[in-house]
């Protein structure tokens, strides 16, 4: 008996951690039978988009198919956590002989703590104990779990690098493992005013001596890895090269409301983004809502940037109708909030793999994760009055009459939304601004064809 509860309580922490490391509340169970482990499992409802994966259910599984039976007679489970009232009933379901938790859950254990289902008529044979009760026998079981727990929450709560706000998810890092192309460090951010807390994402890549910084800003729904075949041509031309995530975005912490997101607030982000990094000579490399925003930033200070990049974008003064085709998009966003991203990119750039296509869906585990692709698209500033209208006409008169650096822009074609005629009409706001390059074959993402817009902007912006 010592052995097998060693045995399974040293798997049971084992899995938990696992489950840590994924980013998930970490429990972990292990299922034993005539004092062999017979199945083990750890919680994965986020990574798995499945809201029974509890470490118990999961087990449950695992042992029903080792045993080619759905009766678990004469199993026992050993689990780091109090179970909830779904997995309670599925053990019953499987009739477990018995159940030993390692810690009681206060707010959700449905074995003693909120309510006690193993003590109800449902309950034929299966025996529930907490180890803690079990005195010596244990003693290696309980305080290993509940020190795995505490860290565990510690972590989300308390870490002292970017404690992780109780308003805000933030995507396990998991999800941006070998995302093809995309081999840049990550750095963080988190004491800026603005976010109060809220932890940025950005790639920094080149020298931090360089002469000039290109500043990558995305929109939405995509974020940095948009930038990835850009940002090595940028660099080896010698420029350090930053692209952020917009909060909500990408490896960015992500508000778990959907009006917490707002035109004034992100822009001020940005602002004191700018500022904090010190930016200098920078050229500012603008797409979607990274230029919605984006072009309303060097008017706050316009030593700071020499040159600008602009691809399908627009700046929405709110004083002309949005376009039909952008107005499409955003009843489509309202419709299908949970719209398939990846099939998004897979649609308009038939030339990527599907494991890029899959990328951008990194950061959105599930629904939750996803206010700011449901806030973005009505939050372009559609009336005089609209947040963001104003500020946004002071930033075309600067470009009109104020603008002293030099201008780029790539217009991809295929683009329903922000296509030839919204950037042409764009580029004639921009003093000085050359003809544009026209990629015939590029959307709305002109990124995924930024190799030959990177060079060719590389050599004419110097
Ligand atoms: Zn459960």
């Amino acid at each position: 008996m010592d052995n097998t509860l060693t045995l399974s309580s040293s798997l049971g922490a084992t899995t938990a951690r696992a489950a840590a490391v994924a980013g998930e509340v970490p429990v972990g169970a292990v299922i034993v039978k005539d004092g062999q482990v017979i199945a083990t499992g750890r919680n994965a409802p986020i990574g798995s988009h499945d809201p029974t994966a509890h470490a118990e259910i999961v087990a449950l599984r695992a042992a029903a198919q080792s045993l080619s039976n759905y009766r678990l007679d004469g199993c026992e489970m050993y689990v780091t956590l109090e179970p909830c009232a779904m997995c309670v009933g599925a053990i019953l379901h499987a009739r477990l002989k018995r159940v030993v938790y390692a810690a009681p859950e206060p707010k959700t254990g449905a074995a003693g703590s909120v309510v006690n289902l193993f003590d109800s008529p449902m309950n034929h044979q299966t025996q529930v104990q907490c180890a803690t009760d079990l005195g010596a026998l244990c003693a290696d079981f309980m305080p290993a779990s509940s020190q795995l727990l505490q860290e565990f929450f510690a972590s989300k709560r308390t870490s002292p690098v970017h404690p992780l706000r109780d308003d805000a998810l933030r995507t396990p890092d998991a999800r941006f493992e070998n995302l093809p192309g995309y081999a840049f460090s990550p750095h963080y951010l988190s004491d800026l005013p603005a976010l109060n807390g809220l932890r940025v994402h950005y790639v920094d890549e080149g020298s931090r001596e360089a002469r000039r910084t290109f500043l990558c800003l995305h929109g939405n729904p995509a974020w940095s890895y948009l930038y990835r075949k850009m940002i090595p041509i940028f660099s080896a031309s010698g420029a350090r090269v930053i692209a952020p995530d917009l909060v909500g975005f990408g490896k960015s912490d992500k508000p778990k409301k959907d009006s917490f997101h707002s035109f004034t607030w992100h822009r001020q982000c940005l602002l004191e983004f700018i500022e904090r990094m010190d930016l200098q000579n920078v050229i500012l490399v603008v797409q979607d809502w990274g230029g919605i925003l984006g072009l309303t930033l060097p008017m706050a200070s316009p030593e700071r940037f020499k040159g600008l990049l602009v691809m399908n974008t627009t700046l929405a003064c709110g004083d002309a109708p949005l376009s039909d085709g952008f107005k499409a998009w955003r009843e489509m966003c309202a419709k299908k909030p949970d719209f398939d991203i990846a099939k998004l990119f897979s649609r308009g750039n038939p030339h990527i793999s599907e494991a890029e296509c899959a990328a951008y869906m990194a950061p959105f585990p599930d629904s939750g994760h996803r206010a700011a692709t449901r806030a973005f698209p009505p939050m372009v500033p559609e009336f005089e009055s609209s947040e963001g209208a104003a500020i946004s006409r002071a930033a075309r008169d600067f470009w009109r009459n104020d603008w002293q650096g030099q201008t780029f822009v790539a217009i991809g074609t295929q683009d329903p939304v922000l296509g030839e005629r919204a950037m042409q009409s764009l580029a004639q706001q921009i003093r000085g601004c050359p003809k544009p390059l026209l990629l015939p074959h590029a959307g709305h993402f002109v990124q995924e064809h930024g190799q030959a817009i990177a060079q060719e902007a590389t050599q004419w912006l110097r």
